[in-house]
């Protein structure tokens, strides 16, 4: 943690908090000292061991990434873009995840290069959800971003049988050796010098643990005061898997063994049972999951893939229900799946009021921000953690600059971020992440995404080569 007071002197735009929503200022001085910021706008007269010129900057809260796979997703680049598996409802989630894994190599490689592109995209506290590798906590704690660490447990693994059903192989002892690893995980995290780590309970799928997993989990995270998140309503197959053992949709059935409330993430929440692809008895999930206080961690980009949406971010928002946003796959780059999240709203509800730049920005800030119950993230105010972006708005991608924040979410995005704080330490200068080495990174996942590849036939339910699985945009 940084001791010093740095003054952003004379920033030309300021996304400013007013306790209950952003507001634009002009031309005015951020201060920060150590970790918290203690005046936005107007002129700070106090001393300051550094100055920042911001008079050609648009300064706004870091954004908050409330779901992502860093570690692996990164080596499904150019494999998993185009590919769907039609027999499980287009989604290609079970076929991917059962036929390409990669190594722990590949694992370090693509965090290094993942966690860059989150700053760079204006990202400063990120949801990391991964199995444990030996190196991740040095690499998220060097990266100087601001993480949950969700160590990633199951009690059952995904098996396609010949007829492409979906099965499941179930060790309860291994899931339960999962969970306490996990634990300690978390609070290595937790103790990491810098205090920039935390964790989040992280039950794999709301169909891959028991009851009693879930139930353990939950119990575990309030007893804990931790955040809990869980992948649930995230296909059609996991749907019918849970109709099929429950009779209950699967918010219903989280909703019955006590997993819902105020500290619940939810990704993806989006085949919920008024869905129009789901449509099934009655449709009262979006209202038990607002009445439950539980978020959603809203990730549009890999669902789009399969041609699959939300419906819709302004009816969950309407009802109450908090948002927020997340990557889940590669890109990781939060500001275009912004925009991705404000069209496909409008689409799905036929009406471009459905979702304004406000709103989308909200979620992504402030919103993820409550989602983890941190009052001091997501918001430029006094008081909060001096996790502030800077974009450069002398970049032709950000000219002109009548509405700066439109203009980085629906044109410039991550190309206009020049300076990055996170606790009132500059993590990202002049467009470069300062502790990460992206391209030093790149060489060790080509090589591991080649291995993935490789050894696919082993592991296939139909023994097919990786070329195969996900062949080429282009023919040879
Ligand atoms: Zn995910």
């Amino acid at each position: 943690m940084s001791s010093e007071t740095i003054v952003i002197r004379n920033a030309a735009w300021i996304a400013a908090w007013d306790g209950s929503g952003h507001r634009y200022q002009r031309d005015g001085d951020i201060a920060f000292a150590g970790d918290t910021i203690v005046q936005v706008g107007g002129r700070y007269e106090g001393a300051a061991d550094r100055v920042v010129d911001g008079s050609r900057r648009f300064a706004m809260p870091g954004l908050v990434n409330l779901h992502a796979h860093p570690h692996t997703e990164p080596a499904y680049k150019g494999v998993r873009e185009d590919h769907g598996v039609p027999e499980m409802y287009d989604t290609g989630l079970y076929e991917r995840m059962c036929a390409f894994v990669l190594d722990a190599d590949g694992r370090r490689a693509g965090m290094e290069m993942a966690y860059a592109e989150l700053l760079l995209s204006g990202v400063t506290t990120a949801v990391d959800l991964s199995g444990p590798v030996e190196g991740w906590l040095d690499c998220a704690g060097r990266s100087g971003l601001r993480f949950y660490i969700g160590p990633y447990f199951a009690d059952a693994r995904w098996k396609i049988d010949e007829r492409r059903r979906l099965r499941f192989e179930w060790d309860e002892a291994a899931g339960r050796r999962a969970f306490e690893a996990a634990v300690r995980v978390m609070e290595e995290a937790e103790r990491h010098p810098g205090g920039r780590l935390r964790g989040i309970v992280f039950p794999g799928q709301i169909e891959t643990c028991t009851e009693s997993t879930l139930r353990d989990a939950a119990a575990f995270a309030r007893q804990t005061g931790r955040p809990l998140t869980t992948h649930i309503s995230q296909s059609k197959v996991e749907f019918h898997e849970i109709v099929r053992r429950h009779v209950k949709t699967p918010l219903e059935y989280a909703a019955d063994i006590g997993f819902l409330g105020p500290d619940a993430i939810l990704g993806h929440a989006i085949f919920i049972d008024g869905h129009p692809d789901i449509r099934w008895r009655g449709g009262a999930d979006l209202g038990r999951l607002a009445d439950s206080g539980a978020s959603v961690a809203h990730c549009p980009s890999p669902f789009a893939r399969y041609g699959q949406a939300m419906d819709h971010f302004g009816r969950y928002r309407a009802r109450g229900v908090n948002v927020g946003i997340g990557t889940d796959v590669a890109p990781h780059n939060l500001a275009e799946e912004m925009r991705l999240a404000i069209l496909l709203a409008r689409v799905m509800a036929a009406d471009y009021r459905a979702v304004d730049t406000a709103e989308m920005f909200r979620a992504a800030t402030a919103g993820g921000a409550d989602a983890l119950g941190r009052a001091d993230l997501g918001r430029l105010a006094p008081g909060a953690k001096a996790d502030i972006v800077l974009l450069d708005l002398d970049h032709p991608a950000m000219r002109p600059a009548r509405d700066p924040l439109r203009t980085f979410l629906f044109e410039a995005a991550d190309r206009a971020v020049r300076e990055v704080f996170v606790d009132g330490r500059l993590v990202v200068e002049n467009g470069r992440p300062l502790h990460l080495d992206p391209e030093g990174a790149a060489a060790q996942l080509e090589e591991s995404q080649a291995r993935m590849l490789v050894e696919a036939p082993a592991r296939d339910f139909l023994g097919r080569a990786g070329d195969d699985i996900a062949p080429h945009s282009l023919p040879f």
